[in-house]
């Protein structure tokens, strides 16, 4: 039975002489090759050479000190709550007496760990963060090859004194202005 009329007839022709040697073909193919050699490359040697990226580039994520070296975050879990691919854990502790230099506040992360294979770099728990604790910056995350090697610690992700990373460029005046607004229940944590 016949549902359409869209049916061919497939004509079987049998190849020339020129088509069975496959030499035109094959030499049609190295011109192809040959003319993108002279082109301007599409490729860069990554990771030697680098492309420029944009200036709010989210990539890995640093958890900032204050002036003083302490950590910023309070182990608020507002990050994790915000986070859409649940790719942030952590554990909260009390500061201890003595401790006031390494943590601002009184209660702060003792882990505090992002998979970066979860991450989808969308910045939202930069957004949600109410202490300035946890910037997204133009570090790209490095590729490995083992999956427990993409679960960033604190080693990791907490700033060093000595190599301080710079993320004024992502600390816009009206996060300011939002963020000093007391009437949220969200500056005031
Ligand atoms: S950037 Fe987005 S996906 Fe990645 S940890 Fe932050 S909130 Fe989660
Ligand atoms: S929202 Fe900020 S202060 Fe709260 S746990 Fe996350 S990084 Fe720490």
């Amino acid at each position: 039975m016949q549902l359409t009329n869209r049916s061919k007839q497939v004509a079987d022709t049998k190849m020339t002489w020129l088509e069975r040697i496959y030499l035109p073909g094959i030499f049609k193919g190295m011109m192809i090759t040959l003319s993108h050699a002279f082109k301007k490359k599409p490729t860069i040697q990554y990771p030697e050479q680098k492309r420029a990226i944009a200036p709010l580039y989210r990539g890995q994520h640093v958890l900032k000190r204050d002036d003083n070296g302490a950590e910023r975050c309070t182990a608020c879990g507002l990050c994790a709550v915000a986070c859409p691919a649940e790719a942030i854990t952590m554990i909260a502790a009390e500061r201890e007496k003595g401790q006031e230099k390494l943590y601002r506040e009184e209660k702060y992360a003792s882990m505090y760990e992002i998979n970066m294979l979860r991450c989808i770099f969308c910045g939202l728990c930069e957004e949600a963060c109410p202490k300035e604790a946890i910037f997204l910056t133009d570090r790209i995350v490095p590729s490995t090859t083992k999956r427990k090697d993409f679960i960033y610690g604190k080693d990791k992700l907490v700033e060093k004194m000595d190599q301080r990373i710079d993320v004024s460029v992502r600390q816009t005046n009206n996060l300011a202005e939002f963020k000093k607004n007391q009437s949220f229940a969200h500056n005031k944590l």
